[in-house]
């Protein structure tokens, strides 16, 4: 079994973004810039907000942090995305979720710009996956087809299966397996015999959200087992599968913490680059 490395993927990702803004910077004179936008003081939202900022200053990116009180309008928050959205310097724009309640958070993602959407969350940019053309894809699906490539497993003409159909997991990452040639089952709720259908996977993509949801019977031998899922148990995080017994059958695993979760902060940091370069 091979424990799959999200934190060293994650880093080297980091040091290869670093080097490219130093030498992009050096070239043009101009530096990539990310704005976040926070609404209230929801603790966990808040420490998401400042380790990406962290991140962002450690890549040498421009980081434009915008917190705003719990009683912010949707009209003032609109206002603030539409400044961002015509501020060249301004190259990404993260909208951290969930928004307090009295705002619509379909309409602010709209109110975007898709080439500045680095969470690939806006209906273009949807779109544009789904015909198979997007620039910027959502960072958690991104960062479990880049663990795959970083350990050389095949994609192509495998049997994928997704636990999950979510706007922000399931439905991106069957989109970018279907992207590259894998055979893709999207299962969710309603599914039956769901233990018949994750055995016959090559590439099993756990995103339901239930700590331990995906038990060793669920499983064959030689698959490759990625665990997206994020959930305290007792104050400690743990994943969508039963670790310590689907280790014993899997060929690759991840681990929850240390997977795909690093992962998502620099597939951001990657998007945001890549929509800095449409600018030059
Ligand atoms: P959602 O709650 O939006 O979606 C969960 C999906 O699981 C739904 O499609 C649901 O089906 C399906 N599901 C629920 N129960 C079952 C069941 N008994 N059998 C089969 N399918 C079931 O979650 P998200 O996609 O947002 O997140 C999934 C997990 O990934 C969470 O733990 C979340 O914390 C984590 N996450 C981790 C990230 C990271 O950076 N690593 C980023 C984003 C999320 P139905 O549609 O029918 O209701």
């Amino acid at each position: 079994m091979v424990l799959i490395d999200g934190k060293k993927v994650s880093a080297e990702i980091r040091d290869r973004l670093k080097q490219e803004t130093e030498e992009l910077k050096e070239k043009t004179g101009r530096t990539p810039g990310l704005a976040t936008v926070l609404v209230g003081d929801d603790p966990a939202s808040a420490v998401y907000v400042r380790n990406k900022n962290k991140i962002c200053n450690e890549l040498g990116f421009q980081s434009f942090g915008k917190n705003l009180p719990e009683q912010t309008t949707e009209a003032e928050l609109m206002s603030l995305i539409n400044d961002l959205n015509g501020n060249d310097e301004v190259n990404g724009i993260l909208v951290q979720l969930p928004l307090p309640n009295h705002i619509d958070s379909e309409k602010i993602l709209l109110s975007i710009d898709p080439e500045k959407d680095v969470d690939g969350f806006h209906p273009i940019n949807v779109g544009k996956l789904a015909i198979g053309n997007a620039l910027l894809t959502p960072c958690t699906p991104t960062g479990v087809i880049a663990l795959l490539d970083y350990y050389g497993i095949e994609i192509s003409g495998k049997h994928a299966v997704v636990l999950g159909r979510s706007n922000i997991v399931g439905k991106p990452v069957a989109n970018l397996l279907l992207q590259r040639h894998a055979t893709v089952t999207i299962c969710h709720s309603k599914t039956k015999n769901l233990e018949e259908v994750t055995r016959q996977a090559d590439i099993l993509i756990a995103a339901v959200g239930r700590p331990h949801f995906v038990t060793a019977n669920m499983v064959s031998q030689n698959t490759v087992v990625i665990d997206v899922g994020i959930n305290r148990v007792d104050g400690k995080l743990t994943g969508d599968v039963d670790y310590d017994p689907v280790s014993e059958i899997a060929d690759f695993i991840t681990p929850v913490p240390g997977g795909v979760g690093p992962m998502t902060i620099a597939l951001l940091m990657e998007n945001t680059l890549k929509a800095f370069k449409t600018t030059l």
